[in-house]
């Protein structure tokens, strides 16, 4: 049942009823994110934490009791969410940390973190009736759009820089989304995105702008303490674009703690490129607010000029007593063939940069992660997204005659692993 009591603004506190406004509030142009607000007692009397397993789902709709829906919507048919959490042994030893898991959000239908998003998105814009929903975006959420939109029939228009890898277009026009290419970066087709909404009465799912994307991807931080049998890991890592990502898990994780499931909430760790550290700018220099950056990174899906929920990314680091990390493209395109050759997982270049963040951490003194610890990697999207940045960082294979000679002869110089 949907406990939704309303919104909160994340700017200047101001309460709505749950149908008063659509987005954001009004008093800050678009800039006034709101935060959910839930009738926790209604929530834990209603559902009793073991009710979850009971449901037998094994998607993110397992937790529907805990989402802002209405009973009877239809969700999506793809399975969304429901990703492996993996002890990860030999990465863990590699780097003096046993109980090191991988969470891989690659495995969701459309190969990203962002579907978790779209899915109650599309919930939402059906239930409006929504002749088109649209969405800006690096790529990943215009393919999480796009995906679980064909999969209800639902048209979409995405915004996407024309510099987006091309797998991702790939998939939005494979989808069969309208897909506008933006002669500009991601910061251009967000703001094209908003105004095309409002000119063309469109159901728009911009991140941090859209509430329900940060409601839908709280599900993660759900699954993630799940599978730890409700305890709360020590530390998450997780890349930072917008900051929608790191908001949603620490909303998820708020809501376990109001609800009981957990008694402390982790560490939330972001990792930025250096090249796109508007957050973690901010949080080193201790400010309330966010300078925008000219952002240019070989991790596409976390280039953001201006963090479109950097107020409230930088509350989840500081709230959880966690830290902000930059790493380098160097670091991160590093990371990728590390974390596939130690645990089987290939992500793309913002996935990886949360072993490049834990890296980045454990050589750093003061940020150092205890040996005990129990650290979540969460890995937001799959290495088929990118593989130019995956060939970088892995180099070429060799080319042979087809002879048992010349494989001989090319096994002196390689060194088989
Ligand atoms: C969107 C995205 C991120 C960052 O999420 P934000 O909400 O923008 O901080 C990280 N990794 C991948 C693969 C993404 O698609
Ligand atoms: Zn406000």
């Amino acid at each position: 049942m949907n406990r939704l009591l309303g919104w909160r603004c994340s700017v200047c506190g101001a309460t709505y009823a749950p149908d008063e406004i659509e987005y954001v509030c009004p008093r800050h142009g678009d800039a006034g994110i709101v935060d959910a607000v839930y009738d926790y007692a209604g929530m834990a009397a209603a559902t009793p934490r073991a009710a979850l397993a009971a449901s037998g789902n094994l998607s993110m709709w397992r937790y529907r009791p805990l989402l802002p829906i209405a009973a009877d919507a239809a969700a999506p048919p793809l399975h969304v969410g429901g990703t492996p959490l993996y002890q990860a042994q030999a990465l863990g030893a590699w780097l003096g940390l046993p109980n090191l898991f991988v969470k891989d959000d690659g495995r969701n239908p459309t190969a990203s973190f962002k579907d978790r998003a779209s899915a109650l998105v599309l919930m939402k814009a059906q239930e409006q009736g929504a002749s088109i929903v649209t969405t800006a975006s690096t790529g990943n959420a215009g393919a999480a759009l796009a995906g679980l939109a064909a999969s209800i029939g639902q048209p979409t228009v995405i915004f996407a820089p024309k510099t987006a890898p091309s797998a991702k277009v790939a998939q939005l026009l494979t989808y069969g989304a309208t897909v506008l290419l933006v002669d500009g970066n991601y910061d251009a087709a967000f703001e094209l995105c908003l105004a095309a909404s409002k000119e063309f009465g469109w159901y728009c799912r911009n991140t941090g702008y859209n509430p329900y994307t940060v409601e839908g991807k709280k599900t993660a931080a759900f699954e993630i303490c799940e599978q730890l049998q409700w305890r709360a890991p020590d530390a998450i890592f997780v890349s930072v674009g917008d900051g929608n990502i790191i908001t949603g898990l620490h909303r998820g994780l708020q809501d376990l703690l109001a609800l009981g499931w957990i008694d402390r909430l982790p560490k939330l760790m972001a990792v930025q490129a250096s090249g796109s550290s508007a957050i973690y700018n901010a949080w080193a220099s201790g400010a309330d607010d966010i300078t925008p950056v000219q952002a240019t990174t070989v991790a596409d899906s976390i280039a953001a000029d201006l963090p479109r929920d950097g107020l409230r990314a930088l509350r989840a680091i500081r709230q959880t007593g966690g830290k902000a990390i930059q790493v380098t493209d160097a670091e991160i395109l590093a990371a990728i063939p590390l974390l596939a050759r130690l645990t089987g997982v290939f992500a793309e270049p913002a996935g990886a940069a949360a072993l490049a963040g834990l890296q980045a951490a454990m050589r750093d003194q003061g940020s150092a992660i205890a040996p005990e610890a129990t650290v979540v990697l969460m890995i937001t999207g799959n290495g088929l997204k990118d593989i130019g940045s995956a060939m970088k960082a892995s180099g070429q294979a060799t080319i042979i005659e087809p002879t048992l000679a010349a494989v001989k002869k090319a096994l002196k110089t390689i060194q088989v692993r």
